[in-house]
């Protein structure tokens, strides 16, 4: 799909950045991409769909087992790689309609006040090397591209 600002982030083209992690089965890992301070919310990840789907309802049968497993494996690797308490993930799907969950970071810490689903802004600011440097080890955790 032309217009589609995810499909065009996998061509390597339009406004989304973010760090590939990994491609299998299907699927792209990206860490968030930074904010305008150059500095990404460490551990906030999406794993998004190579094909353009709109929503968690189109994937095949296929794909929401190979998304299972991604998802955790993902979650595993997270906690195993950084000081996080908690991962969470989530399909919303109210502004792109590219499919995409979010794996989101509870970084050990993290005040009770801030709720579960803003625990990313809570989370350690990441410059590039670091997140950089997460993707790498998280990568070596995941299935290879395939
Ligand atoms: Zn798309």
């Amino acid at each position: 799909m032309v217009d589609c600002i995810i499909c065009a982030k996998h061509r390597g083209e339009g406004p989304l950045g973010g760090e590939l992690v990994a491609a299998a089965d299907g699927f792209r890992v990206y860490h968030a991409s930074p904010a305008e301070d150059g500095r990404a919310s460490l551990g906030h990840l999406f794993i998004e769909t190579e094909r353009h789907v709109a929503y968690v309802t189109e994937l095949t049968d296929d794909e929401a087992g190979a998304l299972g497993r991604l998802r955790t494996r993902l979650a595993r690797a997270l906690m195993d790689e950084t000081s996080v308490e908690r991962t969470f993930a989530m399909v919303i799907g109210t502004s792109v309609a590219h499919f995409h969950e979010h794996v989101m970071a509870r970084h050990t810490g993290t005040p009770k006040e801030v709720p579960w689903y803003r625990s990313h802004e809570a989370a350690p600011r990441a410059d590039v090397a670091t997140v950089r440097d997460l993707a790498r080890r998280l990568s070596l955790r995941l299935p290879p591209r395939s």
